[in-house]
């Protein structure tokens, strides 16, 4: 049997985020990934690393992100440095445009309560009129009531900095194996031990970072990960000189120059189809808010799966059954990036989670029925 330290299953951004820490920390670590045949929405996100809207009734959930957020800088810095991939990554602030007055007063409402309920960690936000987001806004159209900022919102390039995670891995002697779908394991308090092609692997720690897999894995080591799919669908302009000077919810220039429109929220199980009713919406929205996008092609669009929870939280647990075992699973994993490679990946190391994430435990879904 090979023997490592820590197997990470999925090679999506949490997974190689987690097994990138994990060997940067000296871990012996493999990385199992089931491959293209499986729904990856690491490879069809929007790329945002966004915290303005991140725990709206939970405040522990604005501070891991936000500290996710704060952590991606040096992550960005680092991955350059030992992989030389660029990631692209900006933090230059974000808005969240509201094309009616229900939008803006709905907006403002949530924006103030994420104020007060942050207490002393504090929340700094502003809500923008048209003419003061017209002069950070070039072309902006007319029916964009106003907007809420936050400094702490910014984006990157999502798969460079899948492929950067995955270089630095395999740089810090992390193996990868491609094509090995994980459907069954031994699990016992300490040794976790996994059938692949050539062999057996065991590690004292195993980190489950399937994305929606993680639903039926979890239960092989005692725990729990309700996840569902989510459809988001995006479009992609063709290059244009750069004039968003930051990123928006649905709306995000790349380096390139290619503008981003998304994404659409829709819960209709593991359909991956492009639907043009909603790709339309997507578009007359973006029109709305920059009437000068009318002029520009669209020259790709796609639709992926997001990794859900039920309550929209990440769920992030150790077994109490099989110690060393640890689930990771967010709809969040770009801006989460930061916290996963540095603080989780620590967390997992040390063989402890820290109390800060006790709210993140599966265990809040474990509510009593009423007799
Ligand atoms: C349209 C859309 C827009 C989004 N926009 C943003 C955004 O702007 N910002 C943001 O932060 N997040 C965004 N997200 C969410 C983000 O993409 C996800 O949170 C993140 O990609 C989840 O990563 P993951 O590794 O958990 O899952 P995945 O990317 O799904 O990766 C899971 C991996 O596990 C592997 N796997 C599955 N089952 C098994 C198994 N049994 N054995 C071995 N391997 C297995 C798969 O091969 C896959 O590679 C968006 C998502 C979508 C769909």
């Amino acid at each position: 049997m090979q023997r490592y330290d820590a197997i990470v299953i999925g090679g999506g951004l949490v997974g190689s985020a987690i097994a990138y820490g994990l060997a940067r920390v000296g871990l012996r670590t493999v990385l199992l990934d089931e491959g293209d045949v499986a729904y990856r929405a690491s490879r069809g996100n929007f790329g945002l690393v966004w915290v303005q809207s991140k725990g709206d009734g939970a405040p522990h959930y604005q501070r891991w992100t936000r500290r996710s957020a704060d952590e991606w800088p040096a992550l960005a810095a680092e991955l350059l440095a030992r992989t030389g991939v660029a990631v692209g990554h900006e933090r230059p602030g974000g808005v969240h445009l509201c094309l009616s007055e229900a939008e803006l007063e709905a907006r403002r409402a949530m924006m103030e309560r994420m104020r007060v309920q942050s207490g002393n960690f504090g929340f700094e936000y502003r809500m923008l009129e048209h003419r003061e987001l017209a002069d950070m806004l070039p072309g902006l159209g007319a029916s964009v009531i106003g907007a809420s900022w936050t400094p702490y919102d910014g984006h990157a390039n999502p798969l460079n900095l899948l492929h950067a995670l995955h270089k630095g891995f395999v740089e810090n002697r992390g193996r990868y194996i491609s094509n090995t779908a994980v459907s069954d394991a031994k699990a016992a308090p300490g040794d976790f031990r996994i059938r692949i092609a050539d062999g057996e692997i065991g590690a004292p720690k195993v980190v489950l970072a399937a994305g929606l897999g993680n639903a039926g894995l979890a239960p092989l080591f005692g725990l729990n990960a309700p996840v569902r799919p989510q459809k988001g669908q995006i479009l992609v302009t063709e290059r244009a000189q750069h004039v968003l000077p930051m990123p928006i919810t649905t709306i995000r220039q790349t380096v390139e120059g290619s503008i981003m429109l998304g994404d659409s929220q829709e819960d209709v199980g593991f359909d991956t189809s492009q639907k043009p009713a909603v790709m339309q919406t997507i578009a007359r929205r973006a029109v709305l808010s920059f009437p000068w996008l009318r002029e520009l092609q669209i020259v790709r669009a796609w639709a992926a799966l997001r990794v859900m929870p039920p309550d929209g939280l990440p769920i992030y647990d150790q077994s109490e059954r099989f110690p060393g075992a640890f689930t990771a699973n967010c709809h969040s994993g770009v801006t989460l990036a930061g916290a996963h490679a540095n603080a989780f990946a620590a967390m997992v190391a040390a063989g402890a989670l820290e109390p800060a994430l006790d709210l993140f435990s599966s265990r809040r879904f474990d509510v009593p029925t009423a007799a």
